[in-house]
């Protein structure tokens, strides 16, 4: 029976604790595991804070930069000139390439510069980098190049202006290959603020017209051709100099003005000149007279644009808000 009553004793024990054994053992046990679950918890936080910087670091989430990005338009089009526009702490002057062109930067604000370029017709649609780097910071910025809807048009010719004799097409080819050696000069800036419409008139065929000639000759047309009469006035789009004042096969009496940083305007079929290789001209000098001269079916001004070598649409230019002066309000 004894030893049944200290089974039960145990048990009672067992059941009910020893207030003053079993209470002090409890509280350690507690504390304890308060400490362990808050040190899982910031053991969790550092592998959190990690894996948030590993995935900054490989995914191309953009750290904080020392400078910031615009770009205008805010919907890029193949074809279409754009700017791009640094805002930063630095005065250090920007660098960039959209592929392997450079991108000439202005100053225009304390810390704000602004590019101009150009996406090529040709470029396929879809996501490009433009790399800038400004000091030490390095940034890879993404644009995105939207599909350009150019219209086709359908055109009869008499064939001796499709076809070309063997003598004609050398001399095209020859004039092609001389004008072709004027993109790459990429000179100083020597336009100023935004660029001006030539010839206040209605487009006749708009750039990048994809161009069927009597069902066989196919063209792209890499210029902006409007209506126009017979000896009305071809205004300079912006400043520049003229560097080709001659009568090609194809444009008939072309000039094409530099405006620096790698930027042309050429004027076509025009009637007459009015100025000579390597003379300064500003915004809005008259530079000649609509005409018909060359490969041309009627009077019109076809009008094209270059931007370091890329052929652009010259109404995409117009388009961009340049300022004049280095502190413009923006
Ligand atoms: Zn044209």
């Amino acid at each position: 029976m004894g030893s049944c009553t200290k089974v039960t004793n145990t048990l009672q024990a067992c059941q009910y604790g020893n207030p003053e054994i079993k209470h002090p053992s409890l509280k350690v046990t507690q504390y304890g595991a308060l400490v362990f679950w808050y040190n899982v918890w910031k053991m969790q936080q550092m592998i959190f804070t990690t894996i948030i910087l590993i995935i900054i670091l490989f995914s191309g989430i953009p750290p904080v930069y020392a400078f910031q990005t615009e770009v205008e338009p805010q919907v890029l089009k193949q074809g279409d000139a754009f700017a791009l526009i640094i805002y930063s702490e630095s005065s250090i002057e920007p660098e960039a390439y959209f592929g392997k062109r450079k991108l000439y930067f202005n100053k225009i604000g304390d810390g704000i510069f602004k590019a101009v370029s150009a996406i090529n017709l040709n470029t396929k649609p879809g996501p490009y980098l433009i790399e800038i780097k400004q000091g030490e910071q390095k940034k890879k910025l993404r644009i995105k190049v939207n599909k350009a809807r150019f219209p086709i048009q359908r055109l009869t010719l008499p064939e001796d202006m499709v076809f070309l004799s063997p003598e004609d097409e050398c001399r095209a080819n020859r004039e092609a290959e001389r004008v072709s050696l004027i993109w790459p000069v990429e000179s100083e800036k020597i336009w100023e603020g935004s660029f001006v419409v030539p010839l206040q008139s209605e487009i006749l065929t708009a750039f990048g017209a994809k161009r069927i000639i009597n069902s066989k000759k196919k063209s792209v047309h890499t210029g902006v051709d409007f209506r126009g009469q017979e000896g009305e006035e071809v205004k300079v789009m912006n400043n520049g100099i003229v560097v080709f004042a001659e009568n090609l096969f194809f444009g008939g009496n072309t000039i094409i003005l530099n405006h620096g940083q790698g930027i042309y305007s050429i004027y076509m079929h025009l009637s007459k000149f009015r100025v000579k290789t390597g003379q300064k001209v500003s915004k809005g000098d008259v530079i000649g007279w609509v005409g018909s001269s060359g490969r041309a079916t009627g009077s019109h001004l076809h009008l094209g644009m270059k931007i370091q070598g890329v052929s652009v649409n010259p109404l995409s230019v117009i388009k961009l808000k340049l300022l004049k002066s280095s502190y413009d309000i923006i």
